[in-house]
């Protein structure tokens, strides 16, 4: 991907990065240190949380947060049909089941009328996926988790800093799980982090998050003694990639305000093609975290996404597709749920009809210009 001129994202690391990788590998704390717990209180309160705390990657951070609110067995908990597959594979992780809930056409996300739909017979969890960084209705959705007495598990992986009514996603389910992939909005080179405001789960989490020991390193009273009182797993964050995360978390407001801006300049130019719709960075009280613009190609297939792709590869530009297919279409889910084309629609529609284009803090000035021209002329000598 780094041989585009304009790639689809490109990680932003400095020489402060590597100057602080270099400081954790001139020691001897290697992980349990004190960049875990530093980076764990900044981003709390950067969201607004009581608590964070780190794991290996957001994959982890969800599968941790059902497995502290103990979803297992049994359980129903309503994921997406268009996410990344992560939001569904944590609900396998745990043995309970997920039911998927198709797309509203305008944003992408969860539709809400298919999730009350699916909330009547009862659910156990709720995983919303703002979807490319647009939050969806939290008021609405609380309220269907109310009447059911879901708990709710935020993916908000690429949603960091997005918000609802002006509070940060992330604060408004039991947890909120974030990622540091290379491509999202910060990294660490893997990484993820869960957030939450109730002080016993944020407990339950660490112990799960490390072996399910009853005592912390810091806690134990002789070294190396302690007890097992639920099965845990290793889902650690380690110094040097917390360090990374303490010099990312340092620079975000930058990168956010890269990213709106490109976004704007991108959606501008892209607005006076009509034969586009874009999903929108704002909708009511929602705010988008801008993670990328969303572009969805005229439904009669002039240009078609390949002919874009290609178009815009010609020249430099990345692009992605979020997603490659509804997850319950994905070989696995349907073997094992036996869902057919043309149960998810929307999810449908938008797997094989949208593009997604960069709108990331590597862009230059002028290449959001240099992108949306390219989009207007695949369009123009389509529909020539
Ligand atoms: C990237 C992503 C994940 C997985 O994050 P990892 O940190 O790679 O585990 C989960 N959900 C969504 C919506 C994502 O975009």
């Amino acid at each position: 991907m780094s041989d585009e001129a304009i790639p689809f994202g490109r990680p932003m690391i400095g020489t402060e990065e590597q100057a602080a990788v270099a400081a954790v590998l001139a020691g001897t704390q290697l992980v349990h240190g004190p960049r875990a717990k530093d980076f764990e209180e900044r981003f709390a309160a950067r969201i607004g949380a009581r608590h964070a705390v780190t794991a290996g990657n957001c994959t982890a951070a969800m599968h941790l947060s059902l497995m502290a609110l103990g979803v297992g067995p049994g359980d129903r908990v309503a994921v997406p049909a268009m996410t990344h597959v992560a939001t569904a594979h944590v609900v396998e992780y745990v043995g309970a089941t997920p039911v998927f809930v198709d797309c509203d056409p305008e944003t992408g996300n969860m539709s809400l009328e298919g999730l009350r739909a699916a909330a009547a017979p009862g659910l156990r969890a709720i995983m919303p996926v703002h979807y490319l960084g647009l939050p969806l209705d939290m008021a609405a959705l609380g309220a269907i988790a109310a009447s059911c007495g879901a708990v709710v598990v935020e993916d908000c992986a690429v949603a960091l800093d997005a918000t609802f009514d002006g509070r940060k996603v992330g604060t408004f389910g039991a947890t909120g799980c974030f990622s540091f992939y290379p491509t999202k909005h910060m990294t660490t080179l893997e990484g993820g982090m869960v957030v939450t405001s109730d002080d016993a789960l944020a407990g339950a989490l660490r112990q799960r998050r490390a072996f399910g020991y009853d005592q912390m390193l810091g806690e134990r009273k002789r070294p190396g003694v302690y007890d097992v009182t639920v099965l845990g797993y290793n889902l650690r964050m380690n110094e040097a990639q917390a360090a990374i995360g303490l010099c990312q978390l340092a620079k975000l407001d930058s990168f956010q305000a890269a990213r709106s801006a490109n976004d704007a300049a991108l959606r501008a130019e892209l607005a006076e093609v009509d034969e586009l719709t874009l999903f929108p960075a704002v909708r009511g009280p929602a705010r988008s975290s801008h993670y990328c613009l969303n572009a969805t190609l005229p439904r009669d297939g002039k240009p078609g996404r390949d002919v874009v792709v290609t178009a815009l590869r010609d020249q430099g530009i990345g692009t992605s597709v979020h997603y490659p297919g509804p997850v319950p279409l994905m070989s696995y889910y349907r073997a094992r749920y036996g869902h057919a084309p043309g149960a998810f629609p929307i999810a449908e529609w938008i797997a094989e009809q949208t593009i997604s284009l960069p709108v990331g803090p590597h862009l230059a000035p002028g290449d959001p210009e240099r992108i949306a021209t390219a989009v207007k002329e695949a369009v123009r000598r389509a529909r020539a």
